[in-house]
């Protein structure tokens, strides 16, 4: 197989005339910071999911940390969560002094298995949260009974699902709190910015206080024709506000999100195609309706070989790929501080082991799927892979 030159990446952001056209109106406009824009993405947005409520913020991590503060989590309190996530998601539970708890996934969706969650509640567990991987939407259906009779929240981890449907519905409209991500790998981007959906009138007002110095108001509220300049703060808030000049880009992307997730699909399924029957490559399985699949990455795992030379190889090809994830509970910081080790988790570090992601994104062609593809054939398929022995793949109990 001939090698391209030119680099295939991992992602590139799907940005146009009309994101730049939105960028410069704002900037034009006297207005840059948080302000109507951001409204009207919010506005939008949770029409989008059918929430009640969506505030942006400055990204999906500030978002999570604007929830469990709002929560009132700290010392003492224990969230449940899957090993397979980025690591902001356990980074912000141990910022606010609370502790990690991680239950283990299921090898194939990467995601947490609802029975083996329960097993980890104990009277300190305050929240749980799941993390939908790849687009695929989460089972919430088994956890939110579970969680229901066990008086415990709820919140979605749903920064890769953009455009991801459960059961006919958008991740996003069931009563709990989600939280999604526009950073420049995500299905939207605005370069960075999360948003949370809630359904509770009391928690929003909270966060939203939270999200900008504990005000009551926005600047663009008080300093606005009719708008009182004044203000008292009640309780310590964070700077997570979203500028305008960024709510541009996002009122633009989510106008074309049925058109990005179309494509991605399109792309996801020439992969499964392309790859299909290659021994010990493991393809991430896709989503039947009532659900719908939003493919943010797409994910693989090599079974017979090793993947880091399997990585190494492709980028010998000009080919960029990603890691989604390397497991949580073996970070440095999350093994030393809670006491967690290698065997913990068996099928999250199978997944850790093997997983890598090839490149997806709406820009890329039929033509760039062949070609990731013909090298991966060609690279496992090569024998010149060193084969290093791999643990036989378990069943799920
Ligand atoms: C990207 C990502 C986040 C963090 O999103 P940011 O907007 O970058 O803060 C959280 N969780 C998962 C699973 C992610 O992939």
């Amino acid at each position: 197989m001939q090698k391209r030159t030119d680099f295939l990446p991992l992602s590139r952001p799907c940005l146009g005339e009309a994101e730049i056209e939105a960028v410069v109106a704002c900037l034009r406009s006297g207005w840059i910071t948080t302000g109507p824009r951001c409204q009207e993405l919010e506005t939008r947005f949770a029409a989008s999911v059918g929430a009640p409520h969506a505030i942006a913020a400055t990204s999906a991590t500030a978002a999570l940390h604007l929830v469990l503060l709002a929560l009132g989590i700290g010392p003492g309190d224990e969230i449940i969560t899957s090993p397979i996530t980025f690591a902001s998601t356990v980074n912000i539970i141990a910022l606010c002094g609370a502790t990690p708890v991680f239950a283990d996934v299921d090898y194939h969706t990467m995601m947490l298995r609802p029975e083996l969650i329960e097993e980890r509640i104990t009277p300190r567990t305050k929240a749980i949260i799941p993390v939908h991987i790849a687009g695929a939407p989460f089972d919430l259906d088994p956890l939110l009974a579970i969680a229901d009779r066990r008086g415990v929240r709820v919140i979605d981890d749903a920064a890769h699902c953009l455009g991801t449907v459960y059961k006919g519905k958008p991740v996003g409209s069931h009563p709990h709190v989600a939280i999604f991500s526009f950073q420049a790998t995500k299905n939207l981007t605005m370069a960075e910015g999360g948003i949370i959906t809630l359904h509770e009138d009391e928690l929003a007002g909270h966060i939203r206080r939270l999200r900008f110095h504990g005000l009551e108001k926005l600047a663009w509220e008080r300093q606005a024709k009719g708008g009182r300049p004044h203000y008292d703060v009640s309780e310590p808030g964070f700077k997570y506000n979203l500028p305008d000049v960024m709510a541009a880009i996002g009122v633009v992307q989510l106008s074309r999100l049925d058109e990005i997730v179309r494509r991605r699909t399109a792309l996801a399924e020439a992969y499964s195609r392309a790859l299909a029957g290659i021994d010990g490559l493991d393809l991430p399985p896709a989503s039947t309706p009532p659900d719908r699949h939003g493919w943010h990455i797409y994910p693989v795992k090599v079974r017979a070989r090793e993947r880091d030379e399997l990585m190494a190889r492709l980028s010998e090809y000009g080919i960029g790929c990603g890691y989604h994830f390397p497991a949580c509970h073996l970070l440095r910081y999350v093994r030393e501080r809670y006491g967690f080790k290698r065997g913990d988790f068996p099928a999250a570090e199978q997944v850790s082991d093997r997983a890598l992601s090839l490149p997806l994104f709406p820009d890329m062609t039929a033509a760039d799927v062949d070609y990731v593809a013909g090298a991966v054939r060609e690279i496992l398929g090569g024998g010149r892979m060193s084969a290093l022995p791999v643990p036989p793949l378990e069943d799920k109990p």
